[in-house]
């Protein structure tokens, strides 16, 4: 991403901004809500927790932010033991909790000032805060008004400049667009990328839309069930997933078999699959594919009237390593009976 630091400012020999060791959460009721997570976040990057409604990424939150005590395991924020040094955590971290901790009844800079203070800022210095931030949050025309009045997409870029007014190394949102409307989501995408860009700011994002993590986090940790089932960049995560699907319309020519003869064995490229006018390929690598193709097509009489190479989605990844598909999960979540137990072995 364009706004991102250059790799140079960030500093790969700084301490993790984020470790976290075998961590197991049980609220009352018997619900084990984080069953072993691990988690190493590098300092300066934007990571994203991904996983269906229930899966323990707000407790994670909650516990990396010292808001929650685990049963057992270890965590360090920022090089801080959240259970041994939870105030030196806590003026090391912003955070964006999943609901709003806005006072309605205030304004967005009387907010801003509060947060502030909060955090040991005085006079003239919290006051410039408030106003950088209501600028850069395009809040500044709705500076003096109560934060009740403000539309969602407002009320969540107040949440984030709240979170940011003593400069946090760590900033954690929770579900930062979840709820918002398709044109506040994109803006916020566009906040948080341009947060991104600050040197040296981490970013822990949690998510349930696949989309949001691909486009936002450099590195992706797919949670389910209480733990993290797999690990990557996105595109090593859908990497691992061999392949993609290259698909050809075929304007004219095109006889089956000398089309199917024309492409079978070409390097990098399996399943040939000639449909009519349609013609489908798997690709080791689909944009490399492409030209091989159309040459190989074009010497057997075929004239090509449009190609797409499709990769395999997050969604596949999410089937792959937890068993079902996102959507079931979803919905597993709304029905907590439906949720396998562990002593069931199911994973
Ligand atoms: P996520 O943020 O991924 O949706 P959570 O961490 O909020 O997941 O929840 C993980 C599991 O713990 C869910 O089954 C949820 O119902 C349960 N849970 C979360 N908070 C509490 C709580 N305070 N008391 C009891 N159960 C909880
Ligand atoms: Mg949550």
């Amino acid at each position: 991403m364009s706004t991102r630091a250059p790799a140079a400012a960030r500093n790969s020999t700084r301490a993790p901004a984020v470790a976290a060791r075998n961590l197991i959460k049980t609220y009352p009721g018997d619900v084990t809500a984080l069953r072993g997570m691990d988690l190493g976040i590098e300092a300066g990057t934007v990571f994203g927790l991904l996983g269906p409604n229930g899966a323990g990424k707000s407790t994670t939150v909650k516990i990396l932010t010292t808001l929650a005590r685990p049963d057992s395991g270890t965590a360090t924020v920022a090089g801080h033991d959240v259970l041994r040094h939870p105030d030196r955590v806590r003026r090391a971290i912003g955070v964006v909790a999943q609901k709003s901790g806005a006072d309605p009844v205030a304004t967005g800079r009387e907010n801003l000032l509060l947060q502030g203070r909060l955090y040991g800022m005085r006079g003239a210095a919290v006051k410039r805060r408030a106003d950088e931030l209501l600028d850069r949050f395009d809040l500044a025309d709705a500076g003096d008004r109560q934060v009740k009045g403000y539309s969602g997409g407002m009320q969540r870029r107040l949440d984030v400049a709240l979170g940011l007014v003593h400069r946090p190394e760590v900033l954690f949102l929770d579900e930062p667009t979840t709820g918002l409307d398709p044109e506040a989501r994109t803006a916020m995408w566009e906040e948080i990328a341009r947060l991104a860009g600050d040197e040296g700011l981490t970013i822990v994002l949690t998510t349930h839309y696949l989309e949001e993590a691909d486009r936002l986090a450099e590195r992706i940790a797919i949670v389910d069930r209480g733990r993290i089932v797999v690990e990557g960049t996105p595109d090593e995560l859908k990497g691992e997933l061999r392949g993609d699907a290259v698909h050809m319309e075929l304007r004219a020519g095109g006889d089956t078999g000398a089309v199917t003869t024309a492409l079978t064995g070409l390097p990098g490229v399996h399943e040939v699959l000639v449909d009519g006018g349609r013609v489908s390929v798997r690709a080791e690598d689909g944009a490399a594919a492409v030209p091989v193709l159309l040459a190989a097509l074009e010497r057997a009489g075929a004239a090509v009237a449009a190609a797409t190479v499709a990769r395999p989605s997050l969604d596949d990844v999410y089937l792959r390593y937890a068993g079902r598909r996102f959507s079931e999960a979803e919905s597993a979540e709304a029905r907590p009976a439906a949720v396998p137990t562990p002593a069931g072995g199911t994973r």
